[in-house]
């Protein structure tokens, strides 16, 4: 879609303030137009002695009240337009908004987070002028352009309009080229923006690296070369606009050249008054704006052309999750995984090939394997974050794409091994996954989760804020809250990927405790690069390069003498020396 057709339909959907606001412009250009002719009549009336006092000052009354009724309606429109052109603003943004959040995590991989912050901000910004400025100062300028010369063509003198028009035809051509550059050099600022959202976005989040690294020093040196990288693009494009200005002035300049020279001729032989050449200069002092006007516009539209062109991609981007499944909410949880492979876009091998297995409603499956070996892949699958490349993930026997997205976010809580927690309280933050959870259930969630104890040697207890303003909290404690959050969700079907990694390992036997005797028919699937984690498990799968190289119970596992024996063998004894 083009800048322009989805003006039209914003257009079209407002209407009726278009029309008001056209309407009151079309008022102002009637009233403009009229205020030469009058002052015309009442010079030549003036040189011929033909106007007395009272009729001077009644006439004059009669422009004061010209004047303000076209001040009033120039207030007018501006505020039946404007709020509309708000609007505009409003609705790209929830369209933005709304289309980040159902994209998934490749898409996010392919966007820097800068650059999507500068589109809901400057390029919408830009965009949105072209609905209010854009359209008024188009509206405003072609109406009282084409009143304007339709007076001097019919009301005052056919002959010096078309002289005077002669050289528009140059300044529409230097408008064109003029524009084209105003555009490329508004794209190039509004991409320089965005590289410098990036930078602040990348740095402030990884402040305390660069720091420990030695590296603010530099990292605020990239930044200030960026910053001035940005300044010089706006500064280009200013610079580009600047040159509407002497176009008009050179081009006018022209017009009322060859118009003197001619009206003056004309006077000279009697053809025309002087009364009639006064408002005819006049009028052309009254093209000006409208001139000014056809400026503005065209830069207005390169610019939200330059900004249009960045947001429109990722507007129309589809969904790279299709929610078109039917399925309402799914009771209980019974897992098959039927010869699942899967590869990452951009990568050359399968992150998973020819997957199966079947997990009965209220059993546990244990996910082993180094690191790399697919374990996080076969969850985000689960997740539905990415689609099988063949192969099928049927919950209670439909394929998962058969549920709606939502039915199955009810059924699935899933600890990530990096949990994110809000700025808000501990409480709001457990509370989430459940908002009319009562203070009974959330302390009952983190008892299970092994932090109450915790929390409540923080200052505030439950009310300590966390996240961006509040207080710092270890890894482990920050994975037992994402724990707290995933049980009370009470969801069957429960997904810890690596989600003890930071726990010690007398925490974490005592959370998988606490969850086996909680679990009531809840199915649950523990991704982990510690044995330990898995080892009561009813199955477990190791994982290596995608493919499954041993399957069994612990027993079964450490009989067959393989990957996972050996493994065990290994973090045994870690442990044990870790106990010394
Ligand atoms: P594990 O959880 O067992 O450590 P993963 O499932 O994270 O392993 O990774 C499996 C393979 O897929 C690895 O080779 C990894 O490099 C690759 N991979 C993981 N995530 C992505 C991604 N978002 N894009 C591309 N490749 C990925």
């Amino acid at each position: 879609m083009t800048l322009y057709e989805m003006l039209g339909g914003f257009m079209r959907r407002h209407w009726r303030n278009y029309l008001a606001a056209g309407l009151t412009l079309a008022g102002i250009a009637v009233l403009t137009v009229s205020v030469p002719r009058r002052i015309g009549h009442i010079i030549d009336q003036l040189v011929g002695h033909t106007l007395g006092p009272d009729t001077l000052l009644s006439e004059l009354g009669i422009l004061v009240v010209m004047g303000l009724a076209i001040y009033g309606l120039r207030v007018a429109w501006r505020l039946t337009l404007f709020p509309v052109s708000y609007q505009l603003g409003v609705e790209l943004r929830n369209r933005l908004y709304q289309r980040l959040s159902h994209q998934g995590p490749d898409f996010f991989q392919r966007q820097r987070t800068g650059d999507l912050m500068a589109l809901a901000t400057n390029d919408i910004d830009a965009v949105e002028m072209t609905a209010g400025e854009a359209i008024l100062a188009g509206f405003d300028g072609t109406m009282t352009l084409v009143m304007v010369l339709a007076t001097m063509l019919f009301g005052v003198d056919w002959r010096l309009t078309l002289l005077a028009l002669l050289p528009f035809p140059f300044m529409a051509l230097a408008f064109g080229w003029i524009s084209s550059r105003v555009h490329d050099a508004w794209r190039d600022s509004l991409e320089r923006f965005s590289q410098l959202n990036d930078h602040v976005q990348e740095t402030l989040g990884g402040i305390r690296t660069l720091r420990s690294l030695g590296l603010v020093k530099r990292s605020a040196a990239e930044f200030a070369d960026l910053a001035g990288h940005a300044a010089d693009a706006s500064l280009a494009a200013q610079r580009w606009e600047a040159a509407y200005e002497p176009a008009v002035g050179l081009t006018l300049g022209a017009a009322v050249t060859l118009s003197l020279a001619v009206g003056g001729y004309f006077v000279w032989h009697g053809q025309i008054t002087i009364g009639t050449l006064t408002s005819f200069t006049m009028y052309l002092g009254q093209l000006i704006w409208p001139m000014f006007a056809m400026g503005w516009v065209t830069s207005l539209l390169a610019r939200g052309k330059a900004a249009w062109e960045r947001l429109e991609p990722i507007l129309s981007e589809p969904d790279s999750i299709i929610d078109s499944g039917t399925l309402p909410v799914v009771a209980t949880s019974r897992l098959d995984v039927r010869t699942v492979s899967f590869q990452y876009p951009e990568q050359s091998a399968a992150a998973l090939s020819d997957l199966s297995f079947s997990l009965e409603a209220g059993q546990t499956l244990g996910l082993v394997g180094p690191t790399g070996a697919g374990k996080t892949t076969l969850i985000r699958l689960l997740l539905r974050q990415y689609q099988p490349g063949s192969g099928t993930l049927e919950l209670n026997g439909n394929a998962l794409e058969q549920y709606r997205l939502q039915a199955l976010r009810d059924v699935i809580s899933w600890v990530p091994q990096e949990p994110f927690l809000f700025s808000a309280s501990i409480s709001e933050n457990i509370a989430l996954s459940r908002p009319d959870a009562s203070r009974g259930q959330i302390e009952q969630a983190a008892r299970l989760a092994a932090i109450h104890d915790d929390i409540l040697r923080f200052p505030q207890g439950y009310e300590t804020p966390v996240g961006e303003k509040g207080i710092t909290l270890s890894g482990g404690q920050r994975q037992r809250i994402a724990i707290a959050r995933a049980l009370l969700a009470e969801a069957p079907l429960l997904l810890l990927d690596d989600a003890l990694s930071a726990v010690d390992t007398e925490t974490e036997t005592r959370i998988l405790g606490h969850l086996r005797n909680a679990r009531q028919g809840r199915t649950v699937i523990i991704a982990s690069h510690r044995l330990s984690a898995v080892m009561d498990a009813d199955h477990i799968l190791v994982l290596r390069h995608g493919q499954v190289t041993e399957r069994g119970s612990h027993t079964e596992l450490l009989a067959s003498d393989g990957w996972y024996a050996s493994q065990w063998r290994y973090q045994q004894l870690e442990a044990s020396l870790n106990d010394l």
